[in-house]
């Protein structure tokens, strides 16, 4: 159990980081963030900030060595950096969820191995691979980069199979997976936190919409449906957290269809889609996954009041936030990113028992 005054490492300098800082502030202990970026809108926020490369080794022992336990918030880690400061430092998550995560077939490969069902996918690591696997997957498809993808990057759509060329320029030709597409009824996640002793602790499953690949809301209660296969879905989840032996929160994203959950995705960090934790539960995904990872018992992750909102405010929907503070049931995060940039995650805003206006 690390006392307060302890430092934790963050790998990642985002919004992410930020408020896991601000967690980690409540309970007592120092956050050093380690980061490639000039900008970092997690160091703004903590006591210390190294700036520099992921394969810089000399940088990141001298960070290893202020910090007590290390932790990301940011999926595209490369592993070696992670395997380097795991030698100098615990590092929570390990490295095994993190290079799962980092590729889509490894991924699928993975989750259906533990009987999960990912949609029907074919390794595309050529062109001429693209259309073996169009032949054995069908249309309509979605081409996905193996590796790097992110908020619907890195993907094309494939209607019929004459789309395959410009799919293929579409991705840059990276090595890549053919999905089937998946007719769903909503989109959700499962979001769980596993501590050094094992226990997990889920949140309430919100269903999320995504506008153009990226996350727009996630709201509870869920519909039926998704409430209907949030059991099935946790069970998956906790045998991926189990197997990996994953401490701290980990978040499993889900396609409700007419046959059960099929699984899209994880991310092997704190998500966007439980960001309502923060006011709408007991105990938020930052506070939790910073407990987790200091080997403190994990908080309650019961609900407050429902329903809960939660809107990102993407490129220029951060203009609304005079309006949204106007709003009394609402609960504004701006992250103080400089650039607005289209599609860029600059802030969210939270209803906790009551609809937004
Ligand atoms: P991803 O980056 O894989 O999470 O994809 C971004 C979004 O694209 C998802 O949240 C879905 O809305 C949509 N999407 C991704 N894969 C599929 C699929 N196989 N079938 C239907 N929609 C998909």
């Amino acid at each position: 159990m690390l006392s307060p005054g302890s430092t934790i490492g963050i790998l990642g300098g985002g919004q992410l980081g930020r408020m896991l800082g601000l967690a980690a502030a409540q309970l007592g202990y120092k956050v050093h963030v380690y980061a490639p970026e000039a900008e970092s809108v997690a160091a703004e926020v903590t006591a210390h900030h190294t700036q520099a490369a992921w394969d810089d080794e000399p940088r990141l022992a001298g960070f290893a060595a202020t910090c007590d336990v290390v932790t990301y918030e940011f999926e595209n880690v490369p592993v070696d950096t992670v395997r380097f400061l795991s030698g100098h430092v615990a590092v929570r998550p390990g490295v095994a969820g993190l290079k799962i995560a980092q590729d889509r077939l490894e991924e699928k490969t993975f989750v259906a191995g533990l009987g999960g069902r990912p949609a029907p996918f074919a390794a595309v690591p050529d062109r001429a691979a693209l259309d073996a696997a169009l032949a054995a997957i069908g249309t309509p498809a979605i081409l996905k980069t193996v590796r790097m993808g992110y908020d619907g990057k890195g993907q094309a759509r494939i209607m019929t199979p004459a789309d395959a060329d410009a799919a293929w320029d579409g991705i840059d030709r990276h090595v890549a997976v053919l999905e089937g597409f998946v007719t769903f009824a909503h989109e959700f996640s499962v979001i769980l936190v596993r501590g050094i002793d094992g226990e997990i602790r889920f949140w309430d499953s919100p269903v999320n919409v995504h506008k153009d690949g990226i996350l727009a809301t996630s709201s509870l209660p869920p519909p039926q449906i998704v409430a209907n296969q949030q059991a099935e879905a946790r069970e998956l989840m906790a045998r991926i957290a189990a197997e990996l032996d994953y401490v701290g929160v980990l978040t499993g994203e889900f396609f409700a269809t007419e046959g059960g959950p099929v699984f899209n995705e994880m991310a092997p960090r704190v998500h966007n889609s439980g960001h309502w934790t923060i006011e709408g539960a007991v105990t938020s995904q930052f506070e939790n996954h910073v407990r987790a990872v200091a080997g403190l018992p994990l908080g309650s992750t019961a609900c407050g009041p429902l329903p809960v909102t939660m809107r990102n405010l993407i490129g220029a929907d951060i203009a609304e936030i005079p309006a949204l503070l106007a709003d009394e049931n609402c609960h504004v995060h701006h992250y103080s990113k400089t650039e607005v940039r289209e599609g860029r995650k600059l802030g969210h805003a939270t209803w906790v028992g009551a609809s937004p206006v």
